[in-house]
């Protein structure tokens, strides 16, 4: 049976990282994954994590039953709380509730069977470029049409707001638009406040259901709620939206896969209807959520200390990458590479759009051994203070050749 089977496209970035695995160069450095990194290069369990960890590991009245299928409700209650802010009037009206998911992946992937199977939406909307797992994730829940919106332009190097206004407008009744809530994903490059509200303003107009997608709300700034701004927007405006949260990069969770689906309504009385569905919804594709995740972020949003030491730990890594984007836009300017590096340090978050072509990218890969994304995406937080002046060097050298 299974040899009718043909082999699927490889996904970039984990084939990245393997062939990064194998490469016995020295100098190597990988720019691929989207994982935090210290100074040193090395992968980081937040203390505050640990921390958690202990104390959740003592406590003897913990046991393995399962979770409720939408999770543990004191991590839902808290993680929407930290989205929308305690003076939320969605909040305090009852109109807004979290579903423990997982991760952001598992988060989107809830949004959209919901808006499928419940709503009948077919089309969605995403930037060009974005995160490529939009597409997948959308398409097996159900959704027959992936449409684009403009969203980079490469001359400026920057954002294409009269593009992305323009296709917005052109969509058909009943589309599903994903706006990435900061940090966007792979272009580091945000809509100004005043830009969000052009955008909500042809959101509401074509009426669209829009997604949040927020996997760095912290990361990006250092601030949680100068990331939360566009989400905590659209809920002030009135929008019914989801939003995707992500704890993978915040708190440098990534393998626990934990994550938080925010639903703000209009009306209170249907959240009963809605959680119910979205309860069959998560039943049917894994029945109920793994826990530890979930322990973690719930004590330590709900301990005033580990909440203090947990806002450090993000601006520590926050802080290291804005640190390596002025060093690299640095050496790059000193060795004279030719064009502008302005927007290596106007952009946020943890990736930045080199402006590199797939031709200069994979030049990168295979001359230099700077894994990095055909798109001439790189991931700020694989630079350190001891490979930033050797990745400058073949960026000038790939640009100069
Ligand atoms: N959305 C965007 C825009 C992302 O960049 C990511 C992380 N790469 C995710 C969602 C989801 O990641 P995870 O499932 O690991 O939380």
């Amino acid at each position: 049976v299974f040899s009718v089977v043909k082999e699927g496209a490889p996904i970039e970035v984990f084939a990245l990282t393997k062939a990064y695995q194998d490469d016995s160069y020295e100098k190597k450095v990988n720019l691929g994954v989207g994982a935090y990194r210290t100074e040193k290069g090395t992968p980081w369990v937040l203390p505050v994590v640990r921390q958690a960890e202990k104390m959740l590991a003592a406590d003897e009245t913990l046991n393995k039953e399962y979770l409720p299928v939408l999770g543990f409700e004191k991590f839902s209650a808290a993680a929407t709380t930290m989205l929308l802010g305690s003076d939320s009037q969605a909040l305090l009206e009852n109109r807004a509730f979290g579903v423990q998911a997982l991760s952001g992946t598992g988060s989107l992937r809830v949004a959209a069977e919901f808006l499928a199977r419940q709503l009948g939406y077919t089309t969605y909307f995403v930037s060009v470029p974005t995160w490529e797992n939009h597409n997948l994730v959308f398409k097996n829940a159900g959704f027959v049409e992936g449409r684009t919106y403009r969203y980079w332009n490469e001359t400026k190097r920057g954002l294409d707001l009269e593009g992305m206004l323009d296709d917005l407008r052109s969509a058909p009744d009943k589309s599903v638009v994903i706006l990435h809530a900061c940090a966007h994903n792979p272009t580091g490059c945000d809509p100004t406040q005043e830009q969000w509200k052009l955008i909500a303003d042809v959101v509401e107009e074509k009426k669209m259901f829009p997604i949040l997608d927020c996997a760095y709300q912290g990361f990006a700034s250092g601030d949680l709620d100068k990331d939360a701004w566009s989400v905590r927007y659209f809920a002030t405006r009135g929008f019914e939206f989801f939003c995707c949260q992500s704890f993978a990069k915040n708190f440098g969770l990534y393998n626990e896969r934990i994550g938080n689906l925010t639903c703000v309504v209009k009306n209170a009385s249907v959240v009963t209807n809605v959680k119910s569905q979205l309860t069959l919804i998560v039943r049917g594709m894994y029945s109920n959520p793994p826990s530890h995740g979930a322990r973690i972020v719930a004590h330590v949003l709900s301990d005033p200390q580990l909440f203090e030491e947990w806002k450090g730990c993000i601006k520590t890594m926050a802080s290291r990458v804005i640190e390596m984007r002025k060093s690299l836009r640095e050496a790059l300017e000193k060795l004279g590479t030719p064009g502008s590096w302005e927007h290596i340090t106007s952009q946020i978050g943890m990736f930045s759009y080199t402006g590199l072509n797939e031709q200069q990218s994979l030049h990168m890969v295979n001359n230099f051994h700077v894994y990095m994304l055909r798109s001439g995406r790189i991931s700020m937080c694989g630079l350190t203070p001891g490979n930033v002046d050797y990745v400058a060097n073949a960026i000038y050298e790939t640009i100069t050749n």
